[in-house]
Formats: C-alpha cells, structure tokens, sequence
C-alpha cells in the first residue's frame, strides 16, 4: 500500500489505533500525543465555529476529549479508554474519526474472518471508484453516488454482464478532498469487494466509463495477506479522518453538505455489520486496574491529572466559556469502586502505583 503522503499523523493514528498491541501500556504516551494532535485540531475548529456563530456545535468540540479517563490493567500491560466525553462529529473531530474509524475497521475485520471460514476462496480487492473533479461538492456527490448505485444494480440486471456480479460482498466509504493541481473538490470511493475471482480493472473501467460518462478511473488491488487486509480497511475506513484534516472553510462546507448523509456502505456479505456507537473501548473483565486521567491544556496537550476524576467532574471543564458550570456525566455504574479490586485514590502516588504495578 502507498504511504498517505499528505497527512501521516491521522492516518497513522488510525493505524495504530487499529493494530494488534495498538492498547499495550508501553503505548500511551504515543497514544495521548496522537490524540493531542488530534484534539488540537478540533479546539481550532471549535474557534473557527464560535466565530461563525456555531457556537453550540464548537463548544461540543472544544469538550470533546477535554479529559481522557483510561484504566491501566497492569497485570496484563493493557490500557484501555474508560471514559471520556465525545461529540461524535466525526466530520469535524479528528478524535472521534480515529475512534469511530478504528471500531469500523475492527468490526469488518471481524466479519471478514467469518465470511472466509464460510468460503475460504473468497479474497478481498481493494477497489476505488473515482469521477472528474468539479467546484460543486454536493453535485460530484450526487453524481458519485448515483453512479455506484447504478453499477451494483448491474449485479441483478438479466442478459448482461457486470465485473460487478464478481463481488459476494462490498463495504465502501465516499471520499472527498481537494484535487492536486485542479483545488476543485476530487471525491472518489474505497471499497472491499470480496470476491472468488478477480474483478477485471480493464472490464470495470469500461463500465464505469459508460456509466459516469467523465471518467474511467477504477483502481483494483488485490490483498490477502493478513497484514494487507488491515491496509485494505484502513482505507476505506479513513475518509473522515482525512475528511478532517481539509482547511477549516473546506472541512466546514464539507460537514453542511454532507452529515446526515450515508458516506459508508456495504452490499451482500457485508451487509449489517454491526458497528457500536460507544467510542471508548471495552474492559477487561474481572482484571484489577489503576485508573489514570488526563487533561487536555491547550498548546501543551494532555497531562496527568493528580487531582483524578472526583475532582474533574466538579470542575468546569468548559475551555470555551469558563464562567458556565458544567456538571460531566456522573460515573457508569461499572466505574464505581470495588472494594474487592484496586481502584483510583486521589491522588495517584508514584511509589505506590509502582507498587502497584509490581515495578517497586
Ligand atoms: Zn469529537
């Protein structure tokens, strides 16, 4: 696979967040300037927002990952994220792309490893859908999408033949970003298709040619390996990240033309994955962990709160206007204290967390 050349930290936060040992201890302080970068980003979008009025929406992104709460299994080296708040504009926030992006990945995967014990001749081809750049989003939109939906039709079309009919199963994600040399919108779509034999690239571009009338541009990549498969879901799942990472004037017209619209997609095999909205990651059952949390400071990113969560959910933790009191949701009944495990004490003492964690 290419190496993402134009935006590397997101794209490789996606990456990492999706890897096997992405959780492990030794990781969090990568983990958090990964998410600094990326929450950095939303804070100057929440500016942005205030300044155009949107001053609701950019207050839920200023708080979004405001504060990280994670719980340190440290008798398996594990950390995970146990709380935080997040605003789920995926359009706008780095943080919640790469979470959102990471649970799709991980679910595809999933279900990719169901299909192939079913049908193990079936192989995955990265395939990508691309039509003329244009300076109207909602219209190459529009156009883009019609497009697709007229090809996989051809899947079920009587006496005619489609590369199409090749593929059991398809997930795919609509893609926008500025074209190089053009600046006009270039949007294009990611797609696994699985399929036992392999989509002809010449057959489809001749399709799609006739279909979109301006442009032939189909791109096909076989990947079977298990470390390419990741590859092949990183690239259909990072389009809002990258989405994200447009200038804040294109990232903001692109999120009033295009929320509430279906960017990602799935026929046959694919179909009803199920995706969960939570964007914090699941414990560890009955394992004992210390809880650790961090707090977001503006230009110096994430720090180690000694003061923990008590403290955090009495203060206002809202950067955009200090006066308002804002009361954080109140602990999941999970995170309550159990007596019969080690949990967080205000505050975190050095030595005894190394104790803890068996170092000391
Ligand atoms: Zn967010």
């Amino acid at each position: 696979m290419r190496p993402e050349k134009e935006n590397p930290l997101i794209d490789e936060s996606l990456a990492a967040e999706s890897k096997q040992g992405g959780d492990d201890a030794a990781g969090l302080p990568s983990r958090l300037t990964r998410y600094s970068r990326a929450h950095h980003r939303a804070v100057e979008m929440a500016d942005y927002l205030s300044e155009a009025g949107e001053v609701k929406l950019g207050r839920n992104l200023a708080l979004c990952g405001h504060y990280l709460l994670f719980r340190d299994y440290y008798t398996v080296g594990k950390v995970r994220l146990h709380a935080a708040k997040f605003c789920h504009k995926h359009l706008l926030c780095p943080l919640c792309a790469i979470r959102r992006g990471a649970r799709m990945v991980k679910a595809y995967m999933d279900r990719l490893a169901v299909i192939k014990a079913e049908n193990p001749r079936l192989k995955a081809y990265l395939v990508t859908f691309t039509v003329k750049d244009g300076p109207d989003l909602s219209e190459r939109f529009a156009h883009l999408h019609s497009s697709l939906t007229r090809l996989h039709k051809t899947r079920h079309g009587k006496g005619q033949w489609s590369e199409a009919r090749k593929a059991a199963g398809a997930v795919w994600s609509y893609e926008f970003k500025r074209g190089q040399g053009s600046g006009a919108w270039h949007p294009h779509v990611h797609a696994v298709w699985l399929c036992e034999d392999a989509p002809d690239m010449y057959k489809l571009r001749a399709e799609w040619e006739a279909i979109t009338g301006d442009s032939f541009m189909v791109d096909v990549r076989p990947f079977h390996d298990q470390d390419d498969v990741l590859n092949g879901f990183l690239e259909v799942f990072k389009y809002a990240v990258k989405f994200a990472d447009l200038s804040l004037d294109d990232a903001w017209h692109g999120y009033q033309t295009l929320s509430g619209r279906r960017l990602i997609a799935s026929f046959g095999a694919f179909r009803g994955v199920d995706v969960p909205e939570d964007l914090t990651d699941e414990g560890l059952d009955d394992l004992p962990y210390v809880e650790l949390l961090y707090r977001f400071v503006r230009g110096a990113g994430y720090s180690f709160s000694e003061d923990g969560p008590a403290h955090e959910r009495s203060m206002p933790p809202d950067p955009v206007r200090r006066a308002s009191k804002r009361v954080l949701p109140s602990p999941r009944r999970d995170a309550l204290p159990d007596p019969k495990k080690p949990h967080w004490r205000p505050p975190i003492d050095p030595e005894r967390y190394a104790r803890a964690k068996g170092d000391g």
